[in-house]
């Protein structure tokens, strides 16, 4: 600190313009940094070294450098030739592993647990994480469990097919879990395919989507289990799929299914439905690019700019936030299924955890849950990366919350790397901003154009 105060005055008494290196990662002088390898990421508008190497830039003065970390303390010296900086980034011992990994426990009686809030995943395996959910429960819906591992329930369905539930997520109950189903309605809407199913109680249900949908539920008296295939492409004359969703009303269930859209072939985004979700805001900053711009601000200045390019290609757009606000992913996504989207974009900067290196990182990637979802994705990063000229990084099957949402083809686009050099520059250009504003609505023409 003093050095830096010293140099300042030196710098300010010898009349020379200074201009101390910005380093925005690591975001303090002295960090625990966790990982065998880090970098630091900033701008600088001239030469300077670390630990006596020279740092590249590029031609706007972005820089992203990646240094090996020692256990212990890692000294790391910023020199301007004017002024220098410290960083001090410690690296805790490695732990060594205590390898208890849980093993599975099979419960001698079988226990009935019900959930005990919404959005409860039904998983396929005992891991909270990746591609592995069968469904989303509400509150109320027993289920049968037969053992434990992992802090997940495993729960038995018919027909010899098991889930597991968080232990967390449930509570135990005494009741029997079996359902009745007394019948169905069917609906025909100009918007949607729907089906009421008229039950007695909630039960855990799976939807598979396809050219032929399948809903199952689960524990219903007569049934092992109760089983609909819905032919959609027949019925829809699309193999196209826009959306579906599965609900309870008290205790009817309620399948829904989307047709597909009449497409104006002249103006194919025509009272289209889309929300778009500026990621991130208020106290939540999400990533920090080279020059120290917030990732939430550069969100919500694309998806402005996506707004005005698909208002005048005559969409019907909602924003899940128009301000710098904080909102929590369901409301985004309950929001966003409140308006009826049939399409929900969201927004983002990618940035990358320590291990990895920012220089060889960059480009725009497109996140899908459901399959459904994938050629939408497909489409646009065609022409992001053919009208922006960007890295092709690729389309990516993930779980992440905003994606995991089927009542609308929902799909989650970085942008760019924020803590890339070259992506840095281009990402807090306005011209940039708007030409990928019109490389998304174009991808989403062509998707809503094509016949797959
Ligand atoms: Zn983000």
């Amino acid at each position: 600190m003093k050095n830096i105060l010293l140099s300042l005055l030196l710098c300010l008494f010898s009349g020379v313009v200074c201009e101390a290196v910005e380093v925005v990662y690591p975001r303090a002088q002295n960090v625990t940094i966790n990982s065998g390898s880090t970098f630091f990421v900033g701008n600088s508008q001239k030469d300077f070294k670390i630990n006596g190497q020279k740092i590249p830039r590029n031609k706007k003065g972005a820089f992203a450098y990646v240094v090996e970390l020692n256990v212990g303390e890692n000294v790391f010296t910023f020199d301007d030739s004017i002024q220098k900086q410290i960083y001090k980034i410690t690296r805790p011992a490695p732990k060594t592993y205590s390898g208890t990994s849980s093993e599975q426990i099979d419960f001698s009686d079988y226990k009935i647990v019900m959930t005990s809030s919404d959005n409860i995943p039904l998983r396929s395996t005992p891991v909270d994480a990746g591609i592995n959910r069968l469904s989303h429960l509400p509150s109320g819906v027993m289920l049968t469990v037969s053992g434990e591992k992992n802090g997940f329930y495993k729960v038995l369905l018919d027909n010899n097919e098991t889930g597991w539930v968080a232990k967390s997520s449930v509570i135990a109950v005494k009741e029997n879990p079996a359902a009745n189903l007394k019948g169905y309605d069917y609906i025909d809407t100009d918007e949607f395919f729907i089906f009421v199913f008229h039950l007695d109680k909630k039960v855990p249900f799976v939807i598979e989507e396809g050219s032929t949908m399948s809903l199952k539920l689960y524990n219903v008296n007569n049934y092992a289990p109760y089983e609909m295939q819905f032919p959609y492409s027949e019925a829809a004359g699309s193999e196209k799929l826009y959306g579906y969703s599965g609900e309870f009303a008290g205790n009817d269930f309620i399948w829904k299914i989307r047709k597909p859209l009449k497409i104006d072939q002249k103006h194919p985004l025509k009272g289209v439905k889309i929300a778009i979700d500026a990621g991130h805001g208020g106290a939540e900053c999400g990533a920090i690019s080279c020059f120290g711009e917030k990732e939430k601000d550069i969100n919500l200045s694309i998806s402005k700019y996506l707004r005005k390019e698909l208002q005048k290609r005559g969409a019907d757009v909602y924003m899940t936030r128009t301000h710098d606000t904080y909102h929590g992913l369901r409301e985004r996504i309950d929001n966003a299924n409140e308006k009826n989207s049939v399409i929900l974009i969201s927004i983002h900067g990618n940035a990358l955890p320590d291990n990895l290196d920012p220089n060889k990182n960059k480009g725009t990637s497109i996140f899908y849950y459901y399959d459904m979802a994938k050629p939408l994705a497909e489409s646009i990063l065609k022409t992001m990366t053919k009208q922006l000229g960007m890295n092709n990084d690729k389309i990516r099957q993930a779980s992440l919350a905003l994606v995991r949402n089927t009542n609308a083809l929902s799909i989650l686009i970085e942008v760019g790397y924020l803590i890339n050099p070259d992506d840095s520059v281009l990402l807090r250009e306005a011209d940039f901003q708007k030409a990928a504003a019109v490389s998304i609505a174009d991808g989403i023409e062509n998707y809503l154009l094509s016949r797959k």
